[in-house]
């Protein structure tokens, strides 16, 4: 194992990547916001089968936490995600500080528009806006890459796929599926907020998803009985408070149509300190039988 070459200015990684693209290399970009495990582990595998050089971005944005939120608490560890990285092989870890991102007071920043203000955005108001805003600082500082998101922050993904096609990013934006922990909870950095007992009680999430999964295979597409299923469950565990549950078109996260297309079953609930998410998405019979053979959702999801 080789360690990661450490970056903390915009102007060096810019320089570093376009010596590399110059010479012919394709570079993959994994945006983190550190702490990291299996899950960003997996996005960094992916970039690293798919191009030359991988750069991962270790950065807790400020613009993305809300005044009440956790931007002070998150869990930080840079030694730890330096290894992390590089066992994965990647080449640069760039870890800019809050003023080399945002030097002056008042940025200037992206509206993503109503995408941003459902699911999550209903809970985190200009969360995504600030999503957004690193994301297209990042990849304008990164430059012509694929890049690569997680799918358990399926709204994210969807934001930054329009946020890459409006604003013309030279970046083809690739979807990794969720990696869970063996009992079936979602990886997140903030799984480590939880108590034993909470990290019991966070396991509703999966469970809800999954009853509401087995339901549509057997046949059940209404997105309101969906729904239903999902925060009953999620409401019946003491220890866990809903935010949403939600039956949506995975494209647009609108409420689903009832019928023959795939339905992304998202929750979101508080368990203790932590504010978890987590998502599925159901495919009926008929494009189930299409996708055979693709390993995960990649192929569905990155057609946009
Ligand atoms: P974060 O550091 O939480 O901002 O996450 C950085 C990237 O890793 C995002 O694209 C996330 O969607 C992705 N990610 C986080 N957790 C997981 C997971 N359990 N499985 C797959 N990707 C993940």
């Amino acid at each position: 194992m080789s360690m990661p070459r450490v970056v903390t200015t915009i102007a060096e990684l810019r320089d570093l990547l376009d010596a590399a693209r110059a010479k012919g290399e394709r570079v993959g970009f994994v945006p983190t916001m550190g702490f990291l495990h299996e899950g960003h582990a997996r996005l960094m595998r992916r970039a690293r089968t798919q191009n030359d050089v991988v750069v991962v971005s270790i950065f807790v944005n400020p613009l993305q936490f809300g005044p009440a939120e956790d931007f002070a608490a998150y869990p930080r560890d840079f030694d730890r995600d330096l290894k992390i990285c590089g066992d994965e092989e990647v080449a640069i870890v760039f870890n800019p500080s809050v003023d080399e991102m945002y030097p002056e007071p008042n940025p200037v920043t992206i509206t993503v528009g109503p995408i941003g203000d459902v699911l999550c955005g209903r809970t985190r108001p200009g969360h995504f806006d600030g999503v957004a805003t690193v994301v297209a600082k990042l990849f304008n500082i990164v430059g012509p890459c694929r890049a690569y998101f997680g799918e358990k922050d399926a709204q994210q993904v969807v934001v930054i796929r329009r946020l890459a096609k409006a604003l013309d990013f030279p970046v083809e934006v690739v979807c990794v599926a969720t990696v869970r922990e063996p009992d079936g909870l979602a990886m997140s950095s903030r799984n480590t907020y939880l108590t034993d007992e909470e990290r019991r009680a966070a396991l509703v999430l999966s469970r809800a998803l999954n009853k509401a999964h087995e339901l549509a295979d057997r046949g059940e597409t209404d997105p309101a009985t969906l729904q239903k299923v999902m925060a009953e469950e999620i409401e019946a565990e003491r220890l866990a408070k809903l935010d949403y549950a939600a039956a949506v078109d995975p494209d647009l996260l609108t409420e689903a149509a009832e019928g023959d297309t795939p339905i992304l079953l998202a929750v979101a609930a508080w368990v203790g300190k932590a504010r978890l998410i987590d998502n599925m998405t159901v495919y009926p019979a008929s494009s189930r039988d299409a996708r055979t053979g693709t390993s995960d959702v990649e192929a569905s999801i990155t057609k946009g």
